[in-house]
């Protein structure tokens, strides 16, 4: 750190949750995670990778979420993720930075090949929720 001003949180537009799975025998504990925070959190569940995608150097699905969610998903998941690795990473303008230098990591952290994304790009907005949570977390 320097003399400079701190970053702002304003840079952070939104949050990712990125759940790792190690094959066909972490997959059953990432289906009943990602059942469990769609009844508890409203957030966009994307799509299952069962292949490597993006940076991403295991099978994974993404959690988009905003800001305000972070206080009560992030501490749920320190909680609930059992053997699997998860990727929380802020999105600003830097995605390169976000996901090599600025993240935090539940579990046990992985690589990530984030030398293929860029270091200036529009800051993504947590996308619209498709779950619809009825309990409490
Ligand atoms: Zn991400």
């Amino acid at each position: 750190m320097n003399e400079a001003s701190p970053r702002p949180l304003a840079e952070i537009a939104s949050y990712h949750a990125h759940i790792y799975y190690g094959g066909q025998t972490e997959r059953p504990h990432a289906e009943w995670l990602r059942l469990r925070i769609a009844e508890r959190f409203s957030v966009r569940l994307g799509a299952w990778h069962d292949q490597k995608v993006g940076p991403h150097d295991q099978a994974m699905y993404q959690v988009s979420f905003a800001n305000e969610i972070f206080g009560s998903l992030v501490p749920w998941l320190m909680l609930n993720h059992g053997e699997l690795s998860i990727l929380i990473h802020p999105n600003t303008t830097n995605p390169r930075r976000d996901h090599l230098v600025d993240p935090i990591w539940i579990g046990r952290p992985l690589a990530v090949h984030g030398d293929i994304l860029p270091e200036d790009h529009e800051a993504e907005e947590a996308l619209p929720p498709n779950t619809e949570p009825t309990l409490p977390a």
